[in-house]
């Protein structure tokens, strides 16, 4: 490159350099405009996600983007990501406490991954908290004695048998479970507490920095209005509530759980059998690959009790199995046979099933996959 070239390069990049500087301080106030809404919120009551605000502010910035030559684009990436990480300051303001009279809280199983996560965001919000762990039976009636709310969230395969011992509950005391089942400890749960009864199953692990976005399913019980507090409390922090039938939540999370950890099992098992070199694969690997690769492989990475719970919780997880397995030898037997044709018609019909939710899912896949490709991992 001549000098003349490099000293213009120097240049320029200097004028980046500080716009960048502007670009951090500008950051650092937005960061701290938020910071103060989280405040007023956090008094107010007000949920720390508000989808309607996000879509209007993210439309509005689009379009001011589009006519100042941006792009909508762009800045809806840049956008979302500064709200994750506005999301996850705004919990550490604390949440309004929606119920203060509600005595303490006793969350069965407290000092576990999930009930951890419970008992913080209890604690932030301005509640009492006391866990009764596997060592504490002994304590039971002092622990449940003016308890307002008793969480359970223990192993699945210990759930209905704890749940049995809570018969000495104080009577308007709301009993919650947080099981990735719904439909046995529900019914557990009703035969045992003559008081307010709720089912709550949190879709997301303990790993998550903030509820924000995070889907929780319920499934009534008994006297909704006593717990009607609580789940306006989880609305506050962040999390969408999704009302269930517990019998159809857990037909549905046959597919959404069972199978989806059960298949991945078997593919990270394959793998571990064929032993590749896992350097090179990643060497090799487009995002895509590696996304999935990431997906099978976190698996392996959590509890295995846990995910031996979900899969072996229901004979219908057993029974989606075996037809899966009947459909990957029909594919396997294509495959034997040459059978070209046949593989391209029922790609078809699958195709024709997905109807507009195939494009819908490129279209989404396409987002998630330009962000694993600026993430670090790629
Ligand atoms: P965990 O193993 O981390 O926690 C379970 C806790 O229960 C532990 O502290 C354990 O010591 C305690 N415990 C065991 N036996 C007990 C007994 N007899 N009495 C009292 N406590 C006892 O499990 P986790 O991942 O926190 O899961 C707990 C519940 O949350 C399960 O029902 C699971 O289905 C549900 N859940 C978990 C996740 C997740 O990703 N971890 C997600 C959704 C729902």
């Amino acid at each position: 490159m001549s000098e003349k070239s490099c000293e213009a390069l120097d240049k320029l990049r200097q004028a980046i350099d500080e716009v960048d500087g502007q670009l951090i301080d500008l950051l650092a106030k937005r960061l701290s405009l938020v910071a103060d809404v989280g405040e007023v919120k956090s008094e107010a009551g007000v949920p720390i996600y508000a989808p309607e605000r996000e879509a209007a502010m993210l439309n509005k910035r689009r379009q001011e983007a589009d006519e100042a030559g941006v792009g909508g684009d762009l800045i809806e990436d840049v956008l979302r990501r500064l709200m994750r990480e506005s999301y996850h300051r705004e919990k550490d303001t604390g949440f309004k406490c929606i119920n203060a009279n509600i005595g303490h809280v006793v969350i069965v199983g407290g000092e576990g991954k999930l009930g951890g996560v419970f008992k913080r965001m209890l604690e932030l919000s301005g509640y009492q908290v006391k866990t009764l762990d596997k060592d504490d039976w002994h304590q039971a009636s002092e622990l449940f004695d003016g308890a307002g709310l008793v969480i359970v969230s223990v192993p699945i395969n210990l759930t209905t048998q704890i749940i049995d011992k809570l018969s000495q509950l104080p009577r308007d005391c709301v009993l919650v479970d947080l099981t990735s089942t719904k439909a046995k400890p529900l019914s557990h749960m009703l035969n045992v507490h003559q008081g307010p009864v709720l089912g709550l199953h949190p879709m997301f692990g303990p790993d998550v920095a903030s509820l924000a976005k995070q889907v929780v399913i319920y499934c009534d019980g008994r006297y909704p209005k006593q717990y009607a507090w609580l789940l306006e409390q989880i609305g506050i922090w962040g999390a969408k509530l999704t009302v269930a039938n517990a019998q159809e939540h857990d037909n549905a999370m046959t597919l959404v759980q069972g199978m989806r950890h059960f298949t991945t099992f078997v593919y990270g098992q394959h793998l571990a059998a064929e032993n590749p070199n896992m350097a090179q694969l990643l060497d090799y690997s487009s995002p895509i690959y590696r996304l999935e690769l990431a997906m099978v492989g976190r698996l392996f990475a959590q509890d295995s009790q846990l995910y031996a719970d979900i899969i072996f919780s229901s004979n219908e997880n057993t029974k989606m199995f075996s037809r899966y397995l009947t459909r990957f030898e029909e594919a396997n037997t294509m495959l034997l046979n040459g059978d070209r044709e046949g593989f391209i018609d029922a790609f078809k019909n699958v195709s024709q099933w997905f109807g507009e939710y195939s494009t819908q899912f490129l279209d989404e896949s396409k987002q998630l996959l330009m962000q694993a490709h600026d993430s670090r991992a790629v």
